[in-house]
């Protein structure tokens, strides 16, 4: 990938002094101690990962003795190596307080809407991934943790059969200063449990690839039932005439169950910031993974959903029939 020239574009510029690529600078950044710098006395108030395909960028907030922040270290990494690119310092001693803030929030703002990449802030202990876990074309970032929370517990003794909304939901409160979330819309649901066979010839006939991609994390039922209300047979039905002969929730949670919490405390609870890196690092091969997948999964689907027509009629014949066409008395949903 010819990258390289523009691998630092999304990283604000600001810093005096840069340049540097040293092998000391290598050496210290892989050591334990994140405040290890040119200083011995510093110690990191607050540090910001941020990984995607280009680079690995950390920002380190370091402080001295009394507590009160001194400089800033940015270190840029390659991220098909672990070279050092570029690091600097900005000395925010002289300023006041508004002025490492403001440092910060720079940093903060550039990584958070980078929608490519996943993102850690050792303030707020939170990672951001920027993919959201059920739709992929939803382009605000969204949190996939925050630790420790008092509401954790209860996600904690569950960590595997939370769903992906649940988790979601769990950790949907952001801390003060943190752009409000998109609520997984999803989870609003729609409690009818039978739909008019008018109601779903409607919506089937307007259903559109995006819709499908829109569920897909969800079980096949809850996406039939909830989601696009319409039967699970009729979802089935859509499905096998549009290449997509099994359903891939499964899938989907399988990657997403990667993001465990082993490594969430690898991220956020590390004292040792190359751990924290490679944490990021990790959590940004998932995010790519699923990314991936949702390629696939909807390369095969027709642009233009395919045999809506034979599937409303055949609807219809079983409306005419007498048959149920909501979704009370449809088979459980098979997910395997
Ligand atoms: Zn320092």
């Amino acid at each position: 990938m010819a990258t390289g020239g523009s691998s630092s574009s999304s990283v604000p510029s600001g810093g005096a002094g840069s340049g540097s690529v040293s092998a000391d600078l290598k050496a210290r950044l892989l050591r334990p101690d994140p405040a290890d710098c040119n200083n011995k006395d510093c110690f990191p108030v607050r540090v910001l990962v941020h990984v995607n395909e280009h680079r690995k960028a950390i920002v380190a907030l370091h402080a001295i003795g009394d507590r009160q922040p001194d400089h800033v270290i940015v270190i840029n990494i390659k991220a098909d190596d672990e070279d050092v690119q570029t690091t600097y310092g900005i000395d925010v001693s002289a300023g006041s307080d508004e002025d490492y803030i403001q440092v910060m929030d720079e940093w903060y703002s550039a990584f958070r809407l980078d929608k490519t990449g996943v993102f850690y802030d050792s303030k707020e202990n939170a990672v951001i991934y920027g993919v959201p876990r059920g739709h992929p074309g939803v382009d605000l970032p969204r949190y996939l943790t925050i630790l420790p929370t008092p509401k954790k517990k209860q996600l904690e003794n569950d960590p595997a059969a939370g769903s992906s909304s649940s988790a979601v939901g769990a950790a949907a409160q952001p801390p003060p200063g943190l752009v409000l979330l998109t609520p997984d819309q999803t989870t609003s649901t729609d409690k009818r449990r039978r739909f008019s066979f008018p109601d779903q010839r409607k919506r089937i006939k307007s259903m559109t690839k995006s819709d499908l991609e829109y569920y897909l994390h969800k079980t096949q039922k809850e996406a039939a039932d909830i989601g696009l209300s319409i039967g699970t047979t009729a979802l089935k039905s859509i499905c096998r005439a549009n290449s997509l002969p099994k359903w891939p929730y499964r899938k989907i949670l399988k990657i997403d169950n990667e993001f465990d919490n082993s490594l969430k405390k690898k991220i956020t609870q590390s004292s040792n910031l190359g751990r924290t890196v490679d944490g990021v690092t990790k959590a940004f091969e998932i995010r790519k993974k699923k990314e991936a997948l949702y390629q696939q999964i909807m390369a095969d689907i027709p642009e233009e959903l395919q045999g809506i027509d034979g599937i409303v009629d055949e609807l219809q014949d079983a409306y005419n029939a007498g048959l149920h066409i909501g979704t009370d008395d449809e088979e459980e949903e098979q997910d395997e």
